[in-house]
Formats: C-alpha cells, structure tokens, sequence
C-alpha cells in the first residue's frame, strides 16, 4: 500500500461512520477463531452496564455470556470502577523484577486464603494459556530438580480445554485442538477418554480404569495429570462426576505424580462452589485460574502452588523458576482482582447461584422437547443446550440479537453462563429466547 493510500485511510478514525467502521475491522482484525473479511457478522458495541450490553445501534442486548465466564459482576460496576481509577491516580504499572506492590501482595494473600489449603505460592501470569504453560513448567522443573528429569509429559482426559499456546494446547483435546495442524510442533501427551460418569453419578472401575494404567505405564515420563475439575468448558461443556475427579487425585497421590486443575473457567463460584475442586473436596499440587478473577475488567491469570513443589524448584537447578512475564502482577490488574474478589465474598453468591441454577433448569427444560436437541444440562450458573448437529452461525447469531440477547454458541452448544448479579426476569429473558430460537430454527 502506497502512502497517499494510507493517509486516506486515516480518516476512518476521524470519522467513525459505522459502516466504515466494519469494513475496516472486516478487512483488517482476526476475531477470536475467525477469518479475515468473514461473513459472519460482529456487532459494535457501544457501552455495558450491569447485565446489559449496548449496541452502535442503540439495541440493548441481555448478556448469556459473561463475556466467557468473566464478568461476574456485570459491567461498569461502580465498586470496580472506583478501584480502578484510585489505583490509576498512584499508578498503573511497574515492572515486577526486583520491584513489588501492595496491590499484588494483597492479591495473593487472598489468592492463598480462598484456594485449598496447601497452595501457597503464587506466580501472576498474564492470561489463562499463560498460567497454564506456567504450571506445565513447575511441574517439569519440579521434576527436574527432584532427579526425574525424564518426568516431561502430561496425562490428560479427551474434551479439554487449556488454552491456545503451544503447551496449553498440547494437553487440550486432540481434535477440537486441530493437533493434526501442528504434528509436529507440538508436544505428544498421554490422553484417555474422559468419564461416562456424569456429574451427581458415581464412578466405577471403567471409568477410571484408562486413566489407571496409563499412570501405571508411564508414570516415569508423566510429571502431572492436567484437568479441568468437574465441568470441561470450551472442549465440550460436559460436567463429570465428583467421584472421578476424586479418584484421580487418590492415583496422582499413589503414582507420585502432580495434579494440576484448571480452575480458569471454573473458578469463583461458576460451578456452585467457590472452586471446582471443592465438589470432590480434594487440592491440586498446582491451579491456574484467571478469566473472572478480575470480574471481566482486565487481563490476569495465576498459577497457585505448594510450598513443596515452589521450595523444591528454588533449591533445584538452576535455582529459579524460568518465566516472567513483562506484564506479570500489573497492579491495575491486581487491583481489579482484588476488588472483584471483595465484591464476590461479600455478596450472598452461593444464593444467586443456586437461583440462577434453579431458573436455567426450569427456563431452558422446554429445550429438551425439541428434536433438534441431543441433551440439557445445568450446573451452577452454567447451562448447556447440545444440538445433534452444528449451529450456522450466520444465521443463529443475528436470531439472538433480534430476541435481544447475546447468546454466543460454539459448534453444537448454545450455552448460557449469565452474570451473577442477574435477575428473575431477565434470566427468563435469556433462556425463552435460546427455546424460541431453537424451535424456530426447525432442524
Ligand atoms: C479460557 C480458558 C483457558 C485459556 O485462557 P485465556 O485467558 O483465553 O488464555 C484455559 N483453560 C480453561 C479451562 C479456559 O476456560
């Protein structure tokens, strides 16, 4: 592109006629697992508030997403914005080598109080991949510094999901995670099947029997077993039993062999408890969370550990654990954090959960009535529609903005995962238009 022709373009930022204004991102920006100059459409947004997302256009849509299980609170919530902007009067970052803040240090101090006991030592990452690749590598360095360096892999079950950088996406699931794609850049895991066992079910002897022998086999190259506790989010929305997740920890503990879990989506209520992990009472040696850690206002993840797995990497060679992000700890984040967690424990969440649990499973029942439909399911504030065949996006998404909600689905799911702060009637909102939706999609 010549220079006159980019000057031209200038103007766009100048003049931001909507219609411009989508060409330019229609021509220019990758959306989350999109195409450059996709015909499926984006909707500019102007302003959000509460559960409410505004539209250019002046619609006002019902938020069913959290914006991917992140805004807890919903949005502009004036307890995080006056936070936000007190923490930006003293500063918004400073490099975290060899220098530290009060924001931080409150973070993880709460970080360990909330989080199963034996976790203790924090490393802030900069999102959810990060903390993961974080967490791979404490384990190999633990490993490593105990004398079992051939202790580099993973054992995961199929359906997770853990992110999109190389190490996160090594352990996600094979095939929604295209490894076919990157043979060979990525690393070679161990995977099993996830559990038949449903939440609320038991568990047997063949549900757990895959992941049994594979640590019985391979024990010697595994470092951890990485999961998603209870409820398996972008590989599938599946919840499984408490029972296996429970047995997988007693083998970790046998095989001597880390547990890592992945509370990123879990985390912070989502699923009823306060952490995944509690359904099945047991503790990880390492957890990542992040997404809703800062209510949906910034960037931030971190990797929890024991003082057994953080003492042994900092006696080990080479004396240090080997990461450290530019952004690591950045205090407006761990400003947002704190204040969403305070936000959080203060309010009577365990109730609006079970309300909004209560009115997913009574909104979206009328959903299994339909032949398009395969199976409905509810844990927490998390409910699951799964078609026997794929949405078209193209078509579906502008039906749920016509219905006036933002409902985002994924292959065959449409799935609701509201605000907490959401009310009765709004709620019903939510799930009569996934049920008007749907019927009238007529499949
Ligand atoms: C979203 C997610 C991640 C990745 O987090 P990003 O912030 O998108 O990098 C990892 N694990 C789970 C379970 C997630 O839901």
């Amino acid at each position: 592109m010549s220079a006159t022709d980019k000057s031209q373009h200038r103007t766009i930022s100048v003049n931001p006629d909507p219609d411009k204004l989508l060409a330019s991102d229609k021509k220019h920006i990758w959306h989350p697992y999109s195409a450059i100059a996709s015909d499926i459409p984006v909707y500019p947004v102007e302003s959000a508030r509460g559960v409410r997302i505004k539209l250019a256009d002046g619609r006002e849509l019902i938020d069913g997403m959290s914006s991917w299980w992140c805004a807890i609170h919903g949005y502009n919530h004036p307890v995080m914005n006056t936070a936000l902007a007190k923490q930006l009067d003293s500063m918004s970052h400073v490099m975290f080598g060899g220098l530290t803040h009060e924001p931080a240090i409150e973070l993880a101090e709460k970080l360990v109080e909330i989080t199963p006991e034996p976790l203790q030592s924090v490393f802030f990452a900069d999102s959810g991949s990060v903390s993961v690749e974080v967490a791979m590598k404490m384990a190999i360095q633990y490993w490593n510094a105990k004398n079992r360096p051939n202790r580099q892999r993973f054992l995961t079950i199929r359906h997770g999901y853990h992110g999109d950088t190389f190490g996160a996406m090594s352990v996600t699931d094979p095939v929604n995670g295209m490894h076919s794609l990157f043979a060979d850049t990525l690393a070679q895991q161990y995977f099993v099947d996830a559990p038949a066992c449903r939440f609320g079910e038991a568990c047997n002897a063949d549900d757990i029997a895959p992941l049994q022998q594979q640590l019985e086999t391979n024990k010697d190259h595994i470092a951890a077993v990485i999961l998603e506790p209870i409820v398996q989010g972008a590989g599938g929305m599946r919840f499984y039993s408490a029972d296996y997740l429970r047995r997988v920890s007693e083998l970790c503990s046998e095989h001597d062999v880390l547990l890592i879990l992945d509370e990123i989506a879990t985390g912070f209520g989502r699923s009823g408890k306060l952490f995944a992990c509690e359904h099945a009472d047991i503790a990880p040696d390492i957890m990542c969370v992040g997404k809703s850690l800062t209510g949906g206002y910034m960037t931030l993840a971190a990797t929890l550990t024991t003082e057994e797995v953080s003492q042994t990497i900092s006696k080990g060679d080479p004396g240090v654990f080997m990461h450290g992000p530019t952004f690591m700890a950045n205090p407006l984040a761990c400003t947002a954090a704190n204040a969403s967690i305070k936000l959080l424990l203060e309010s009577p969440w365990q109730q609006n959960i079970a309300n909004i649990e209560q009115g997913l499973i009574k909104g979206l029942a009328p959903c299994s009535q339909l032949h398009s439909v395969k199976d409905v399911r509810v844990l927490g504030a998390i409910g699951v529609v799964e078609l026997h065949q794929p949405v078209d996006m193209k078509t579906i998404q502008p039906m749920f903005v016509e219905a006036g909600v933002w409902v985002r689905p994924f292959g065959r799911l449409v799935y609701l995962m509201p605000p907490f702060i959401i009310n009765e009637a709004e709620l019903g909102t939510l799930t009569a238009a996934v049920c008007q939706v749907l019927q009238s999609l007529k499949h």
